[in-house]
């Protein structure tokens, strides 16, 4: 029996109860996985992008990438905010602490989602946005179930404990083409497009892979 939930068709729904444009803090993972959710929530959402990606290793990494999200902004002419959070490798360590040999998508990667999203999500109550939400559905390479639960779950947590209420946009971004368009877009852009996921635990792992086809995304165009 499939019991995933279609996280896209939720989004849908939630878009038709808008009486206008909305406020979301929206963490982005890089530039190129940022095009297409952009492109999808720019009629719906004022939208600031945070870049909270303690993740990324080694520090240059991190720039690089950094800039080429801020690139992308400045040249796609959309009237998009910038939030940017210093580099804080530490954090990450200590939640990737003996999980280090963990596959990529298993429980270190679910405590990854976690440090980003629990951060957006404060941000979002601290600056008054409606919403808090993230790119890191687009990617055929992140489960959108692990994600969406635990954007609600810190829905549910920050809201008990704050008077400002927020609400996490669950999403399923690689949907209706949106991994396409993203892989479209970062070309037409000329985006830097890096072949591992942030951490170096991840990278080194992947690299002994001789399987490993990260960037294949021909394997990945078809979700409908
Ligand atoms: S592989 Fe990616 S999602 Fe997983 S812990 Fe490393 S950076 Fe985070």
């Amino acid at each position: 029996m499939n019991d995933k939930i279609n996280y896209n068709s939720l989004m849908e729904q939630e878009f038709k109860k808008f009486d206008g444009k909305k406020k979301i803090l929206l963490h982005s993972c890089c530039g190129p996985c940022s095009t297409a959710v952009i492109d999808c929530l720019k009629d719906y959402f004022e939208i600031t992008i945070l870049y909270y990606n303690p993740n990324i290793e080694p520090y240059e990494e991190y720039l690089k990438r950094k800039e080429e999200q801020k690139r992308y902004i400045n040249e796609s002419n959309l009237v998009i905010n910038l939030m940017d959070i210093d580099y804080d490798n530490e954090s990450f360590k200590k939640i990737a602490k003996n999980l280090e040999n963990e596959v990529e998508g298993g429980a270190r990667c679910h405590k990854c989602y976690y440090l980003r999203l629990e951060k957006t999500g404060k941000e979002a109550i601290k600056n008054h946005y409606d919403y808090f939400g993230t790119t890191l559905t687009v990617s055929p390479y992140k489960n959108a179930q692990v994600i969406n639960k635990i954007g609600k779950e810190l829905e549910n947590r920050l809201n008990e404990t704050n008077e400002q209420q927020i609400k996490f946009l669950v999403s399923d971004f690689k949907k209706k083409n949106g991994y396409k368009k993203s892989i479209e877009l970062a070309k037409k852009y000329n985006l830097y497009r890096q072949d591992y996921c942030g951490c170096l635990y991840g990278k080194i792992l992947n690299k002994e892979n001789e399987n490993y086809e990260y960037k294949k995304e021909e394997n990945h165009l078809n979700y409908k």
